[in-house]
């Protein structure tokens, strides 16, 4: 089968990704075989090739949205053919003390699809039978892709902040996690203030109907009582910290993050206010969230790209200049 492969030991620079021919993925008992029909490219992917992330596997197939079909190793609950949808979880060992208290996504010994596992930048992926979401069969899979971590994640980090109906809540950074968390808040009857730099950015926000927004530098016209942060950046925090009223908790929404800037915590911390990091996502918060993109009938905006061209996808990401999210067509 044909995928495009990470060779973290591979010295060459200019391409991240080679296009190779490679055998096709051996199932394991509790696997199935999943024919790729589409994948996402998130943030993360772009933290494995350029080792922001520390290797595991000398080479890896990245891509962790994956839109497929089951083909081989079908189950009462995936038959043949079922349409599913496979996330940044991949595996957790089912026993260690996280998983014992319901908290799956801390698990001690994680699988992450395209970083510790082959994901989906090919034609076949191997996935565990009990981690493919089930998907409407009638749900494109372009569309669909993204749902998968920029949204499920996006989703995750509005529970993370204990976001409540109607509350006001700000969004720092406006990528593809933004741009369908905010589609929820609305739902939830949330005022949205939007802090982003790049002009396309806040005019996606406002064309989504953002109730403010402001460049980088901005501080919303009133106090936060949640915020979440999707920039890979500690000065972003800091100033979500800022905006917060008393009580108000900020979510960070990045597996990565560069430093966090000395601040006052007299001033921004104290009052009970709360920083939260957002790891990963559980089973759980991936059906919860299909269900409500499908009830919303949500389609985010992607910019697609054949697997032979899978730099650049990852490129787009990088530079933000994918109108919507990048997504893989296989
Ligand atoms: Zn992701
Ligand atoms: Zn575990």
């Amino acid at each position: 089968m044909r995928a495009a492969v990470f060779d973290s030991t591979s010295t060459v620079s200019g391409s991240w990704l080679s296009i190779e021919e490679v055998p096709c993925p051996q199932l394991a008992p509790d696997q199935i075989l999943v024919k790729v029909l589409a994948c996402g490219v998130c943030r993360t992917d772009l933290h494995i090739v350029e080792r922001d992330l520390p290797p595991i596997q000398p080479r890896i197939i990245p891509g962790h949205q994956i839109v497929g079909e089951v083909v081989e190793g079908a189950t009462s609950t995936l038959p043949l053919g079922t349409r599913v949808g496979v996330s940044w979880i991949g595996g957790v060992d089912g026993d260690c003390w996280f998983c014992r208290h319901d908290m799956e996504n801390l698990c001690d010994h994680p699988v992450f699809t395209g970083y510790s596992v082959n994901g989906g930048y090919a034609e076949f992926a191997a996935v565990r039978a009990g981690f493919a979401n089930p998907l409407p069969a009638g749900l494109d899979p372009i569309v669909a892709a993204p749902l998968l971590c920029a949204g499920v994640i996006g989703f995750r980090s509005l529970r993370v902040a204990g976001v409540e109906r109607g509350e006001r809540v700000g969004l720092y950074g406006f990528g593809s996690s933004a741009s369908l968390a905010i589609r929820v808040l609305h739902s939830w009857n949330c005022e949205v203030y939007v802090v982003t730099r790049g002009e396309s950015h806040r005019k996606a926000a406002q064309a989504l109907g953002a109730h403010w927004v402001g460049d980088e530098d901005a501080m919303p016209p009133v106090p936060l009582d949640r915020a979440v942060t999707f920039a890979p950046s500690g000065k972003v925090v800091v100033s979500a910290l800022s905006a917060l009223r008393k009580g108000g908790v900020v979510a960070i929404n990045a597996i990565h993050l560069d430093q966090v800037p000395a601040f006052d915590y007299d001033r921004l911390l104290w009052g009970e206010r709360q920083i939260r990091s957002v790891a990963n996502m559980t089973r759980q918060d991936a059906r919860d969230f299909l269900a409500l993109a499908r009830d919303l009938n949500f389609r985010p905006a992607v910019q697609t790209f054949p697997l032979d061209q899978a730099n650049r996808a990852v490129e787009a990401v990088k530079h933000e200049t994918a109108d919507g999210s990048s997504v893989i067509v296989i």
